[in-house]
């Protein structure tokens, strides 16, 4: 069951345990669709398609394919603040009782390996995990939210810091969609392809120090709550993204910031890595 979904060069692809790309179009002989959006609003077809991946012939290997945005043009896309109680304490806020949410315009996404251009010299690192939604609904419930996540992938809720807190209240949407600030990637994979979706580990180094290092499971509102929070207000479409928070260790703990030439490496367990470069 399930899938691990690219996006190559703008082409929707199937990835096989080997990290060999398929492009979807060709494999299933113009069945399913090659724009990225159009085959994500079917995942039994990709559940169906991925069950032929080993009598088919590879396109390549991911590690050498040009890759997008496994999502590239979700409708919404959610970020989660102060998500984890490490980050809490960090940033001196209290942990919250009802989910802090903001905007990610979805213009600021990128793909995983994206040399992302720094607007102002306090840019900051927030690696997450990032849920993709389909079948979209709303009131769903938390019991039932993993039958509405079409997906999971690593995300970099790259961060303004002077521009987030330019404006009180904050600005947060703003601070975090710039151009590029939100690289996504390499994969997206079906929650029943990872070995515990609720508990991943996740870390982000920069220039090979480690700086964030933790778990999933230790989010404060985990995927079923956030689901089940957000559709409780509005409908959740196919393809619409949360950014469910980022661990203690951004470089605002530390008054230290991306640098041009600066390499974010970011991982989660059981998706893979994404690295960012920052010019
Ligand atoms: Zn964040």
């Amino acid at each position: 069951m399930g899938f691990r979904f690219a996006n190559v060069d703008g082409r929707a692809a199937l990835v096989d345990a080997d990290g060999r790309w398929y492009d979807l179009e060709r494999l299933t002989a113009g069945a399913s669709p090659a724009d990225p959006m159009a085959a994500l609003a079917d995942p039994e077809a990709l559940t169906a398609a991925d069950a032929g991946l080993t009598a088919a012939e590879a396109d390549g290997l991911l590690t050498d394919a040009r890759l997008g945005p496994p999502v590239p043009r979700p409708g919404k896309v959610f970020g989660i603040g102060i998500n984890y109680r490490s980050h809490a304490e960090e940033t001196g806020r209290d942990v919250p009782t009802v989910p802090v949410v903001f905007a990610k315009f979805p213009s600021c996404l990128t793909g995983p390996d994206a040399a992302v251009e720094l607007r102002s010299p306090t840019a900051d690192w927030e690696v997450e995990l990032v849920v993709a939604i389909g079948p979209g609904g709303r009131d769903i419930t938390a019991e039932r939210a993993w039958d509405h996540v079409l997906g999971l992938t690593v995300g970099q809720d790259i961060s303004d810091r002077a521009l987030q807190f330019a404006a009180t209240p904050a600005h947060f949407d703003l601070a975090k969609s710039r151009d590029g600030y939100g690289p996504i990637g390499p994969v997206l994979v079906s929650p029943d392809r990872v070995p515990d979706p609720g508990d991943l580990a996740l870390s982000c180094s920069v220039n090979g120090e480690v700086r964030q290092d933790d778990r999933t499971a230790n989010l404060v509102f985990g995927v079923p709550a956030l689901v089940e929070y957000l559709s409780a207000i509005l409908t959740l479409d196919t393809g619409d993204l949360i950014f469910t928070g980022t661990p203690s260790g951004v470089g605002a703990s530390t008054g230290t910031f991306l640098q041009p030439g600066d390499v974010i490496v970011s991982s989660v367990e059981g998706i893979g890595t994404i690295t960012t470069r920052c010019r």
